[in-house]
């Protein structure tokens, strides 16, 4: 008998007749002597029109407020299946964050996961229950409700399944597995059988949102195995493993994208000590993430200073270099929303020379403009004009020899 902990996202729930599918596919593994917990997402669309629902009251609502709204949307799927296991004579029990004790910081939006009590869980699994957790949320030590940043039930799913000890945590998604490239932009995409922790956590933080990011990173550090698959056939996906030695020998496993960042460059800074310190400091208090950073020397003794936020924050961030392009007499900020981040990941990278020249004589071939390069060990990310984002991605998928044969 395994402990099976088994997180089911927005489409696999998004109404009663695919909720009663899931319950079908929970009912068999317990039927097969396993212990199940469930986590569930909301209905699929149902988070961004909560989110839209309090915009039409103020663009910026009250993060606190809104974290109590947002958190709505599990609670509605977790007792419905709960109630079709119910249905179908099975015990099965829902449990809010808060009553699951996830315990989370306070950063409402985005919190982190600092403990789970599983005593509950636990209990109930004794009782031979089916246990239906709310994915996305948690409650801080001050007994607010957080909810854990968007696709945050991926990371409910495997910290639960971390703190349990669970054998394996089954993400059950809309496609069938973790794919060289998002299977709904490139068509030519290949599933990957197994993958290492260390580049799904690089193609997760660099927009793949099949997984969270977080939950990658709890998977790594409490070595959980994660299965990822649909909940639409019974195929196996991709199993998220300890890399293996035959990794290395695939420079590029995948290609990623993300839309959701903006571009701000303050034109003729002064060139000196403290600068960048001075422009980004009030960022960084303000909570708001820089992703890039670029800044040029001129003979001139001014620079330009360019750095990358959220989409989301960019408003925020604009306002704020206004006051300091005044406060250290540069002469403007420009912004730019419409950029997107194309990134190659593969383990293989470590021991394989010309990836980069590749990459940008690729890109170079159709005209697509390159306005920021960034690199780590296993990873080359450009920023290019968000048009050509689809066309980047095909190039670069067949140009690395990823296309399914
Ligand atoms: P869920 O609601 O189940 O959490 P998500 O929409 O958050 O599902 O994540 C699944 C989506 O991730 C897929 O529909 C796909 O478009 C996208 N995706 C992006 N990159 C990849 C990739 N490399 N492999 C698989 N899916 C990807
Ligand atoms: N419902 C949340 C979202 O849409 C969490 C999730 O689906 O994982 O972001
Ligand atoms: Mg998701």
């Amino acid at each position: 008998m395994s402990l099976i902990v088994q997180k089911f996202g927005g489409t696999s729930v998004a109404n009663l007749e695919r909720i009663s599918n899931v319950a079908k596919r929970v009912a068999k593994t317990f039927d097969e002597g396993h212990d199940v917990v469930v986590i569930v997402s909301a209905m699929s669309g149902v988070t961004d029109n909560l989110i839209k629902l309090a915009n039409q009251i103020t663009e910026l609502p009250d993060k606190r407020e809104l974290d109590v709204i947002l958190a709505t949307g599990e609670q509605v799927t977790a007792p419905l299946l709960a109630i079709t296991l119910q249905n179908m004579n099975y015990s099965a029990t829902s449990l809010l964050g808060f009553q699951a004790e996830i315990l989370t910081d306070g950063a409402y939006g985005n919190a982190r996961i600092v403990g789970i009590s599983a005593n509950k869980i636990k209990e109930l699994l004794e009782k031979r229950n089916i246990v239906v957790v709310a994915g996305f949320q948690g409650w801080d030590s001050s007994g607010n409700i957080t909810t854990l940043g968007r696709g945050g039930s991926d990371t409910s799913g495997v910290a639960i399944a971390a703190a349990l000890k669970a054998d394996v945590c089954e993400i059950y998604t809309d496609v069938d597995g973790i794919y060289t490239t998002d299977p709904n932009v490139c068509s030519k995409a290949k599933k990957i059988n197994r993958i290492s922790y260390e580049e799904i956590l690089e193609m997760a933080s660099l927009g793949a949102k099949v997984l969270q990011i977080r939950s990658v990173e709890i998977a790594k550090n409490f070595n959980v195995p994660v299965h990822v698959r649909t909940s639409f056939s019974e195929e196996e996906g991709t199993m998220v493993v300890n890399e293996e030695p035959e990794m290395e020998r695939v420079v590029v496993t995948g290609v990623t994208y993300n839309k959701n960042e903006a571009r701000i460059t303050l034109k003729n800074v002064p060139d000196q000590p403290g600068i960048a310190a001075k422009i980004l400091s009030p960022i960084s208090d303000a909570s708001i993430v820089v992703d890039m950073i670029i800044q040029n020397t001129k003979d001139s003794g001014e620079t330009d200073f360019t750095f990358t936020v959220p989409k989301a924050e960019f408003k925020r961030a604009m306002d704020i270099e206004n006051r300091v392009a005044k406060d250290i007499s540069a002469k403007e900020v420009a912004g730019d929303t419409n950029i997107s981040k194309i990134s190659i990941t593969g383990v293989g990278m470590r021991s394989h020379s010309g990836v980069a020249v590749k990459m940008f004589t690729t890109l170079a071939k159709e005209n697509i403009n390159i306005l920021m390069i960034s690199t780590s060990e296993i990873r080359i990310s450009c920023v290019i004009d968000e048009k050509y984002t689809e066309k980047a991605v095909q190039l670069l998928h067949t140009a690395f020899g990823l296309d399914k044969q």
